[in-house]
Formats: C-alpha cells, sequence, structure tokens
C-alpha cells in the first residue's frame, strides 16, 4: 500500500468518540469514570477511554467463560474457525490506512513503520494461525499393541491478555490469533495509552463473524481492570507483554488465586556488538542507530546497549552519530519523520532522568538527550548516545524504552561475550563480524531469544520471539505460540 500524505492527514482529522467496552459482544460503558486519551503528537485530548471495575471485568470472563463452555467458537468445525480468522485478516488489510493513522494519534509510532508493524504484521499473524487450525491435530502414541494411545490437544478455556503500549496490534494479534484458532476464548486489557486500534480490531472481530463473548475488551487502569483480570477465577491462562514490574505482579495473583498459568514476554537490554573485523562498518553503524531509535527506542528488542571494540570506538561513534543527527525527530504522522513522539510524558520525563543519571555516574553524553519540540505540546526528545557506559552503571543494566544508547567498549571476545551476559535480561542481540566461526561461538554463548549476526532486527511470524531470563518466558509467534494455548490430553484405552 502507497502511503500519500494528503490521506494521512484526512484521516488525522476524523474526531474518535467516546471508548466502551466489549463484554459478552455488546458494547457498553465501564462502571469507573471515563480517562482521558491524550495524544502524544501535540498532547491534545483525542477521546476518552471506559474504566472497567472489578465487577465489569468479572462480567467479561464469566461471559469468556460461558461462551467456551457451550461450544460456540470452541466447538465450531475448523474450517469455520479458518474461514472467520481470514476474514478478519482480510478487513484488517481493507481498514488498514485507518488502523494505522488512528494507532499513531494514540501512540506516536512513525506512520510508515506503523502502517507495516500493525495492521499488516496483524493481519498477516491472524492468517498464519488461521492456516494452523486445521493443520494441527494429535497423536497416536507407539505404546504396547494391546493398548490404543492418544495425545489430544485441547482448547485451554479463558485466556487473559494483558498488552503494552508499543505496538499494540501487532502484540495484540500475537495473543489473540493463536488464542482463537485454538478455540480459546478471549479477554483482552490493553494498555491505557494504546487501547484504540485494538477497541477496533473488536469491531471487526464481531463483524468477521467471530462470535460474541468469544473475544471481549476491557480498557482501564493496570492496577484496577489488569489486577481483576489476572486475579480472575474463569481466566485459565495469562498471557502478557509489559515490563518485569507488572510481570512479578502478575504471578502474585496467580498465586493468591487459581494458579492460572502465567507466560510473560518482558523487557530487555539487548547488548549491540561491533567487532572490528564487521564486513561493513559503514552498515553496521546506520544499522546500530536504527536498532535502538526506531520508534524512538521503543521496542522491546532495541539494541540498547553498543558493545564497540576498543580499536574502532572512536571512529564507528563518529559514524554513528552522524547517522543519529540526520534522522529527522517529529510528528509520526508526517511521512518525513523517522522518529516519532514518545509515548507519554510520563515515559518522557522517565527517558531524561535516565541522561542524567548516566552523566553523573560518569557518561559522556555525545549527542542527544533533550526534550524538543515542546511548543507542539507533543512528547518528542533527540535520540542520545551515551560512551563510557561501565556495567555498574544504571544504563548498562536497566531498560529505559526509550531513545537512549549505552555505549562500552571492548578488547576481546570473551570480554565481549561476558559484558553481553552481564545484565538480567536475555531478550535480542546482535553480533557484527566478518569471522564465521566467532559469529557462531557468540550466538550459542549469548544468552537471548534471537541474536542477529550482520544485521539488527530482522523478524518474521514464522520464527518465536522469547526471552529468556528476566525477559520472560514462553513464545509469542511461530507454531511455539500454540502450545500456550493448548493443553495435552492422554487418552488411554486398552484393547
Ligand atoms: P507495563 O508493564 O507498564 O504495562 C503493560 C500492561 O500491563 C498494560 O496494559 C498495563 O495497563 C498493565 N498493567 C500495569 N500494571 C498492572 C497490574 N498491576 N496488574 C495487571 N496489569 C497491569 O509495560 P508498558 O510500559 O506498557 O510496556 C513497556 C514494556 O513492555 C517494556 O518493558 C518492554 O520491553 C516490554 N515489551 C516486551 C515485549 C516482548 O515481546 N518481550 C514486546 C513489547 C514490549
Amino acid at each position: 500500500m502507497t502511503l500519500d500524505q494528503a490521506t494521512i492527514d484526512r484521516l488525522a482529522a476524523t474526531p474518535v468518540p467516546p471508548q466502551r467496552l466489549l463484554i459478552g459482544g455488546a458494547w457498553q460503558d465501564g462502571s469507573g469514570a471515563p480517562m482521558p486519551v491524550l495524544s502524544p503528537i501535540d498532547g491534545s485530548r483525542l477521546t476518552t477511554l471506559a474504566t472497567a471495575s472489578a465487577a465489569d471485568v468479572a462480567r467479561a470472563c464469566a461471559d469468556a467463560r460461558a461462551a467456551f463452555e457451550d461450544g460456540r467458537w470452541s466447538a465450531r468445525p475448523p474450517a469455520e474457525r479458518k474461514k472467520v480468522l481470514h476474514r478478519l485478516a482480510d478487513l484488517i488489510d481493507r481498514h488498514a490506512l485507518e488502523l494505522a493513522v488512528l494507532g499513531v494519534r494514540d501512540n506516536g509510532t512513525e506512520i510508515s513503520m506503523a502502517l507495516k508493524a500493525e495492521p499488516g504484521s496483524a493481519a498477516g499473524t491472524f492468517r498464519y494461525y488461521a492456516e494452523a487450525i486445521d493443520k494441527i491435530h494429535g497423536e497416536i502414541a507407539p505404546t504396547q499393541a494391546n493398548v490404543l494411545a492418544l495425545v489430544h490437544r485441547e482448547p485451554i478455556g479463558v485466556v487473559g491478555a494483558i498488552v503494552p503500549w508499543n505496538f499494540p496490534l501487532m502484540i495484540g494479534a500475537w495473543k489473540i490469533a493463536p488464542a482463537l484458532a485454538m478455540g480459546n476464548s478471549v479477554v483482552l486489557k490493553p494498555a491505557e495509552t494504546a487501547s484504540l486500534t485494538l477497541l477496533r480490531l473488536a469491531e471487526l472481530a464481531l463483524e468477521a463473524g467471530v462470535p460474541p463473548g468469544v473475544f471481549n475488551v476491557v480498557t482501564g487502569p493496570g492496577a484496577i481492570t489488569g489486577e481483576a483480570l489476572a486475579l480472575s477465577p474463569d481466566v485459565d491462562v495469562l498471557v502478557f507483554t509489559g515490563s518485569g514490574a507488572t510481570g512479578r505482579r502478575l504471578l502474585e495473583y496467580s498465586a493468591r488465586s487459581n494458579l492460572k498459568r502465567c507466560y510473560l514476554e518482558l523487557g530487555g537490554k539487548s547488548p549491540n556488538i561491533v567487532f572490528a573485523d564487521a564486513p561493513d562498518i559503514a552498515a553496521a553503524a546506520k544499522a546500530a542507530a536504527m536498532a535502538i531509535f526506531r520508534n524512538a527506542g521503543q521496542v522491546c528488542v532495541a539494541g540498547s546497549r553498543l558493545l564497540v571494540e576498543a580499536s574502532i570506538h572512536d571512529a564507528f561513534i563518529d559514524a554513528l552519530t552522524r547517522a543519529t543527527t540526520q534522522m529527522s525527530v517529529g510528528n509520526p504522522l508526517q511521512l518525513t519523520s523517522q522518529i516519532g513522539a514518545i509515548n507519554s510524558l510520563t515515559q518522557l520525563e522517565a527517558n531524561l532522568r535516565f541522561v542524567t543519571d548516566a552523566t553523573a555516574e560518569g557518561g559522556e553524553l555525545v549527542t542527544g538527550g533533550n526534550r524538543i519540540l515542546a511548543d507542539t505540546g507533543g512528547y518528542y526528545m533527540d535520540p542520545a548516545i551515551v560512551t563510557g557506559v561501565a556495567p555498574h552503571h544504571r544504563l548498562f543494566r536497566n531498560e529505559v524504552f526509550g531513545p537512549v544508547l549505552a555505549v562500552t567498549p571492548f578488547s576481546t571476545e570473551q570480554e565481549a561475550l561476558h559484558l553481553a551476559n552481564a545484565t538480567d535480561y536475555g531478550l535480542a542481540a546482535g553480533v557484527w563480524t566478518g569471522n564465521l566461526g566467532r559469529a557462531h561461538r557468540m550466538l550459542r554463548g549469548i544468552r537471548a531469544g534471537v541474536v542477529h549476526v550482520n544485521t539488527y532486527g530482522g523478524a518474521d511470524i514464522t520464527v518465536p520471539l522469547s526471552g529468556t531470563r528476566q525477559s520472560g518466558n514462553g513464545a509469542d509467534k511461530s507454531l511455539h505460540a500454540l502450545d500456550k494455548y493448548t493443553d495435552l490430553k492422554t487418552g488411554w484405552i486398552q484393547l
């Protein structure tokens, strides 16, 4: 699809009506006070979100449970479920530009990236799991001859999904599509600052023929709506993407309620490691800038720690700084903007504090690190590069989730590997080298869910995204994700 500025501007001028909850197939007001939705583009009020109280969430979960148990979706022939999810994918495609613009107004991602990463990716995800529906089946185990041992894969029941504000449609689809494909019901809780596209997706799901009660959306603050969902006895499995702090709470809620399974996709502090023998240093410098600064650093797999071999450190930082300062920061609805807005004022302030603290700890700020374009009323920051960041510095160990890059030099491969693994996270990594043996050694040695070699950030629905250590457990994407949404049951039949 080609993007033109006039169409984007026209869509961006469309008023957004006050939003409601989707419970049992009916749109309804929340019991709590509506929350204002501020656009990060200019701080203007876009609309209001409904606040689902604990009682609203309990109703949504009970409706999802009833829908699951009466089989209106879980017992539908696989080929029919497949058709519905394909229809939903087609509807997402048909409304792609509208969804992308709405999402950008809500969360600030630059439009060219949003179109691909949000509706584009969500439609592909629904198609991928629609196709899996009639290809996933049980097994007959090779037991003794007088026994027939069957291994059934069954839907689990009610899936509670809690998602963050970066890439809500993409990440939402990674959970909703496999959950529905396997016959489960879903109660979704989007982030307060990125709910609009998921509410629109729910409208499209009804239009596509997902039966009432099978897909419910409750909006509101994490501490009210999210907590109620995570504590619900009607939720069998909780799938979450967000911060480690919230992930910890979810495990506690599970322990306090019904021991529901919790799959957590959490944060990262991913190392991007450049050796002096990298085949193309200039390309590596440009890629390193993109790895951290696209979507203003609000990417879970962002290459937020640059480890660079000491012998090329200064030349590399020069090239990286040039690439960074050439990236234009501004209104994410403008096609010329390469870096959009920070999602909220709170997040912007936290990012700026990280920069101040990093310099106080001894890091050197090479470029950026300031609030800019404040006169627009929006939340913008120029991308920051901090060199001389040591392993004990806060910026080395903690995720910023913003456009701030920590740079640390190293001298040997062994030291690079040690530094790469010297945080609590294990989400992603990049290695730049022309030495095949070194590439393989690093790939094996780095503790992360994905290691990129001579590139950074490539992805596809066919491969899992799975954090290790404090970056989470379980996998989104690929056929492996289906394990989260199915139970195995053995049938043991004496012949
Ligand atoms: P967050 O943890 O603050 O919020 C995520 C969701 O949890 C939101 O919907 C929020 O309302 C809800 N929530 C907050 N408190 C809650 C509570 N007490 N009970 C239940 N729900 C609660 O995270 P965020 O700031 O929205 O997202 C950024 C984080 O997400 C970063 O750490 C980022 O790395 C991570 N992330 C990870 C991946 C991945 O695939 N691993 C992908 C994207 C983002």
